[in-house]
């Protein structure tokens, strides 16, 4: 069947090619086709969604990055064994790159769609992704901004308050190593943490936790563990508290206090815990005569470490006439395109 797009009264207002037999299309021209399987961008030995980059070998196999970095130079294909190099399956990637699909959380309410290759690191951010009650004995799952909610309602008997005000003022955990897990909660911006013990052959780790989907919004916290026994003092800082969508049982592998058999004296562990608010740099940028008579500051926060600008990420924008000084501590350059985007927001 012919193509509409390339018969020839179309041709004049059809972008020039080099390339005389390649079809054009219209420049605002967007088309979609269905996919019937999306397994088909899934990587074949991990089966989780393939991210660029994607590998094959010279037969096309093909292997998503992570998986690449575990195969050790040989191709995992059915009965291949060709060298599986650097090379990038590009066709793949493109597909990955167009291929935009609904976010899974879109019962829940996310109303994001997102392409296949940033489904995995979208679903770590989406605030409609499914937490799991931290108590263990519920089965309850919702949504990160209604598990408070529902923590509160069911199971405030048995877990702690912790103060709003976010400066390392300590709370006592008592904590029953055989229980496993204390929660506490606190109330201004409804956080749930999360204070676990894994008991193994040479003694006890201790992790904080906060229930939230592992890479979402902006705050974050740091926690100070310790625990003091018969003249002992064993003392735990960590930079940040981790998040997660669920309690696990898995020994962590980092970030955590270690209690060993000798300074243990039965099945209790009192700690005492802080939890303390990381500060945020602070962004500003100042541009007059965009609205008369006012100027316009764009605040936004570092969300990593201030040389890494690329991911300042626009919190706010305010036309103010006179902006308090203390706006201004901390604060760093932005760069163009995102004052673009942010001036683009505020003037719609
Ligand atoms: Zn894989
Ligand atoms: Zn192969
Ligand atoms: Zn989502
Ligand atoms: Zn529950």
């Amino acid at each position: 069947m012919e193509d509409s797009n390339s018969h020839p009264q179309n041709q004049t207002s059809k972008r020039k090619s080099s390339h005389p037999q390649k079809k054009q299309r219209m420049e605002n021209e967007t088309r979609s086709a269905k996919l019937l399987d999306l397994d088909v961008l899934d990587c074949p030995v991990c089966f989780e969604p393939l991210t660029i980059p994607t590998f094959q070998c010279d037969d096309g196999h093909i292997v998503c990055n992570f998986c690449f970095a575990k195969v050790s130079n040989k191709c995992p294909g059915p009965g291949c064994d060709l060298p599986i190099g650097n090379k990038r399956c590009f066709a793949m990637e493109r597909v990955l790159e167009s291929a935009f699909v609904p976010c899974q959380n879109t019962e829940f309410g996310c109303t994001k769609s997102v392409s296949y290759e940033k489904v995995s690191s979208h679903e770590k951010e989406c605030n409609y992704s499914q937490c799991s009650c931290p108590n263990l004995e519920c089965n309850y799952t919702g949504s990160y901004n209604i598990i408070y909610g529902h923590f509160m309602r069911h199971h405030l008997y048995n877990s702690t308050i912790i103060s709003s005000k976010w400066g390392y003022s300590t709370v006592d955990v008592l904590i029953n190593i055989k229980e496993k897990v204390s929660v506490l909660w606190e109330s201004r911006q409804k956080l749930l943490f999360v204070v676990q013990c894994f008991k193994e052959r040479h003694g006890v780790y201790v992790t904080v936790r906060r229930i939230a989907p592992p890479a979402s919004e902006f705050k974050k916290f740091s926690y100070r563990l310790s625990y003091s026994i018969d003249g002992h003092n064993v003392t735990y800082e960590s930079p940040e508290v981790k998040r997660l969508l669920e309690v696990n049982s898995q020994i962590p592998d980092d970030s955590f206090m270690f209690v060993p058999n000798c300074l243990l004296h039965g099945e209790m562990l009192e700690l005492k815990l802080g939890i303390k608010k990381l500060k945020q740099n602070c962004i500003i940028q100042k541009l007059s005569g965009l609205v008369p008579g006012s100027v316009l500051y764009i605040v936004g926060f570092l969300i990593k470490p201030a040389n890494e600008v690329q991911q300042v990420t626009i919190a706010q924008e305010t036309v103010m006439e006179d902006p308090p000084t203390s706006m201004f501590k901390n604060s760093v350059p932005i760069r163009e395109d995102q004052i673009q985007n942010a001036i683009t927001n505020s003037i719609r």
